[in-house]
């Protein structure tokens, strides 16, 4: 019998789409998006984004004083950046190829609160939840102070209400973290792939972790009918949420204004490269959605995948977003990225991002532990194994020839020398020294 993906063989998916083969075979990909540049229906709006920075601004009293590591940055949560100037060396070195411009690392993996990239649209969609049911019910008007919000009494009125969510782990730390924080009684669905020590530190911060023997899809699935049965509970769907976008699209403006005050110049002549791991789509589409806001045609984002979760791609590939799994073309969704295991991708990321993404490449597991293994060696920064996706960027973009073509294709060959390529570190920051330990060990004997 022949399988059906959407209203093709797979046959013929990957007769009339040659790249599927390439995928199929776990090989490295760097896959042109001809859709980038068109139209497409908006699912977000700007004002969406600065109504989420405004409710960010609006709560910066409350997150001091409950998560007093907030207190520098007066309590927004925002991450650094670094230049890379010996990564960039060994990168050049290492693949004996000429690697120009500035590299950035943008370090989500320090964020506050949840050291992940999650504590961007995860902890917003926390907060709003929480800003919502305390103004329905009276209890709170925006003009007032919200370090309120960490009174006692209103920890007792939050704990008459539950927050669930599916996750393989950061998404599920952010949430666990912040909920628990605030009151809320919380619930984590984890999928088979989500480690011990994220369970371990969750079920520490009062979460309630269930565990699940299949993927994250099914663990997201799983979650989202148990808060269908609870009026209080709300689900915080990574799979479809726009809250969780929003939050994520803030970086945007923040990177634009770090970036100015480091003297780094984005325009025309000086191109923006950003580079994303992707799992599910939520997070890197969101920061996509948000850079695009500010950059416009000077930045070329790219989303990077694990070799055996291809997800995004494929749903962008076929048109059928999550309604593809990357099951149906043979691939196993097993990697070390546990960030980006992911068999199908968000419903609607790759719709609210398919005309802004530049295009998708895909990274080996051995190639995250070198990378990881090299900014630890060369830079000493520390990120996980799925925040290492995006440094394998500028060899894919530099040395290949649908690279070449891109860059040919957009006027881009020439400026090179004053290119930046931003590598955004999704996360790292929460993970204990024991398991640094062992994926340094892991990737010394690659
Ligand atoms: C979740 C996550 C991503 C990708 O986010 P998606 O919304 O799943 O695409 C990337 N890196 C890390 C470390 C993550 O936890």
């Amino acid at each position: 019998m022949d399988q059906r993906i959407g209203t093709r063989a797979r046959a013929q998916w990957e007769k009339s789409e040659p790249v599927i083969r390439t995928l199929e075979a776990c090989e490295d990909v760097l896959w042109l998006n001809p859709a980038y540049g068109q139209q497409t229906a908006s699912f977000v709006s700007a004002d969406d984004v600065a109504d989420a920075e405004a409710r960010l601004r609006r709560f910066a009293p409350y997150l001091v004083k409950a998560f007093p590591e907030t207190r520098g940055s007066e309590g927004m949560i925002e991450s650094p950046i670094y230049a890379l100037p010996s990564f960039q060396k060994w990168l050049e070195q290492q693949e004996k190829m000429k690697a120009p411009g500035t590299f950035l690392m943008k370090a989500d993996s320090e964020l506050p609160i949840s050291g992940s990239i999650k504590a961007r649209g995860g902890i917003y969609e926390v907060l709003k939840t929480a800003e919502d049911l305390a103004i329905r019910t009276g209890r709170l008007s925006k003009n007032e102070n919200y370090a309120c919000l960490a009174d006692p009494g209103f920890r007792a009125f939050f704990a008459n209400y539950a927050l669930a969510v599916g996750s393989t782990g950061n998404l599920g730390l952010s949430i666990g973290i912040v909920g628990a924080r605030l009151g809320f009684q919380t619930t984590v669905h984890m999928s088979r792939d989500a480690s011990a020590w994220k369970k371990r530190m969750l079920r520490k911060q009062g979460a309630q972790v269930k565990e699940y023997e299949s993927d994250y899809s099914k663990a997201v699935q799983e979650g989202r009918k148990q808060a269908r049965q609870d009026p209080h509970c709300h689900f915080i769907d990574d799979e479809r949420s726009k809250d969780l976008f929003a939050g994520y699209a803030t970086a945007g403006a923040r990177l634009q204004r770090q970036l100015r005050e480091s003297g780094v110049v984005v325009n025309g002549d000086h191109p923006l490269f950003v580079y994303l791991p992707c799992g599910v789509g939520g997070a890197p589409g969101g920061v996509t959605f948000g850079l695009k806001l500010v950059f416009g045609d000077a930045v070329h984002v790219f989303f990077v995948e694990p070799a055996h979760a291809p997800c995004f791609l494929l749903g962008l590939l076929t048109g059928l977003h999550d309604k593809v799994s990357v099951c149906d073309f043979g691939l196993d969704n097993r990697t070390v990225a546990d960030g980006l295991a992911v068999p199908r991708p968000s419903a609607f990321a790759g719709k609210a991002v398919g005309s802004l993404i530049s295009g998708c490449m895909t990274v080996k597991d051995s190639d995250l532990f070198r990378i990881l293994k090299a900014l630890k060696d060369t830079e000493n920064h520390w990120i996980e194994p799925s925040a290492a996706a995006g440094f394998i960027g500028p060899k894919r973009l530099l040395g290949t020839k649908e690279g070449k073509r891109y860059l040919e294709r957009h006027n881009l060959a020439d400026k090179m020398d004053q290119a930046v390529h931003v590598f955004w570190a999704t996360g790292g920051g929460m993970v204990p020294q024991k398991n640094r330990n062992a994926y340094y060990d892991q990737a010394s004997r690659i």
